[in-house]
């Protein structure tokens, strides 16, 4: 029996979707294919409010993250680490050899844009990586407040993790001036795992070409390349190119605006839940829009717990994120899922528990 996903990741998704991967398969040279790709092309910039190209990996998210540090620091990194993410983001750049530096503020708490400009201030940093939506602890970071002293510093580029917030929340790529920003589409776009999508800008393309290569497969030169032809420099992963394009229309169908407010509708719901029952793990001010992390107040068993629900009621739920195991639990209320879903979520998660 099918467990209805509540997790932060992979999200669940629609029947009508899953069926878009059994298309037949198109040749990767064809103009079918270059057709697909154009047709995907402005309505993910459409979601991004951006004229920046938008590229699509055949990877998981961490393959985008080890392409934005590997092709756009030509200097100095500067990592902002809050969470289980942005740590691994901070360690893909080292594992690269890629010099960098980690500002670091405790997971419940929010990078503070002040914290960000005193460190660039120096002047040894041309980048800086930041997770906007941390899935590790439900917590969202200012993007745009950081977004803005980044802006003070011509040479900084900002490379932006935005996996679990990307069509769940607004992301204003050209204002805020985002060099590059991902996201893997198994969160809140609703759609199977194996695809990232990154929106780069001119300004981060030109570095890329001056910045001596330290990838093959993640070249954005040869991806920026390729896309000017709607092609990709290896073969795509042309059933998720179909799932993403029908899932897209979809998601301009309902209206950037309105997907958007459900996402906080639901997001406001399970906070007063998790006040009311628990606590939330963030500090207040930065929860996410996308999933809440809840802090195990009550000591209750978050392992027993995910497994009843599963077996009680088909319903995935998820632990902790690695050193908050146990301590906390998260809620994730993103993708196509609707109030009313949540609503009986919680209800399920009340029966279990007792409360
Ligand atoms: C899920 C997630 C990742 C990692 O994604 P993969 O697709 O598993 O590589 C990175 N960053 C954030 C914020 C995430 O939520």
């Amino acid at each position: 029996m099918h467990k209805r996903l509540f997790t932060p990741g992979p999200t669940e998704v629609r029947a009508e979707i899953l069926k878009e991967l059994a298309t037949p398969q198109i040749h990767h040279r064809s103009p079918e294919c270059a057709e697909l790709y154009g047709q995907i092309q402005p309505n993910l910039q459409q979601l991004l409010y951006t004229e920046n190209p938008v590229l699509l990996f055949a990877s998981s998210s961490t393959g985008a993250m080890e392409a934005a540090v590997t092709n756009l620091v030509a200097k100095r990194c500067l990592n902002c680490v809050n969470g289980a993410f942005s740590a691994r983001w901070h360690d893909i750049a080292a594992g690269n050899g890629v010099p960098c530096d980690v500002l670091e503020a405790p997971w419940d708490r929010a990078i503070r844009p002040e914290q960000v400009d005193e460190k660039l201030a120096t002047g040894e940093y041309d980048a800086v990586t930041l997770v906007f939506n941390e899935t590790s602890t439900g917590l969202m970071n200012p993007l745009k407040e950081i977004a803005e002293v980044v802006k003070r510093y011509p040479e900084v580029m900002l490379l932006v993790d935005a996996v679990s917030a990307m069509a769940g929340v607004k992301i204003d790529t050209d204002a805020l001036d985002l060099a590059f920003v991902l996201a893997g589409v198994q969160k809140a776009f609703a759609l199977p795992a194996g695809l990232t999508v990154a929106a780069v800008s001119e300004d981060a393309l030109a570095r890329a070409e001056s910045v001596p290569p330290r990838s093959y497969y993640f070249s954005l030169p040869q991806m920026a390349k390729y896309h000017r032809r709607n092609q990709t420099p290896s073969t795509p992963a042309i059933p998720q190119m179909f799932a993403l394009n029908a899932q897209l229309t979809a998601i301009l169908e309902e209206g950037l605006e309105a997907r958007f407010e459900r996402h906080a509708a639901m997001a406001k719901t399970v906070q007063e839940w998790a006040k009311t029952h628990f606590d939330i793990y963030p500090e207040e001010g930065y929860w996410s829009s996308t999933l809440t992390c809840v802090r195990n107040t009550r000591e209750v068993d978050v392992a027993a717990m995910i497994d009843a629900l599963a077996r009680g009621y088909n319903l995935r739920l998820a632990n902790g994120y690695g050193a908050i195991k146990g301590e906390t639990f998260r809620v994730a209320h993103m993708g196509d899922t609707q109030p009313d879903e949540i609503a009986g979520l919680l209800r399920a998660i009340e029966a279990v528990l007792g409360l």
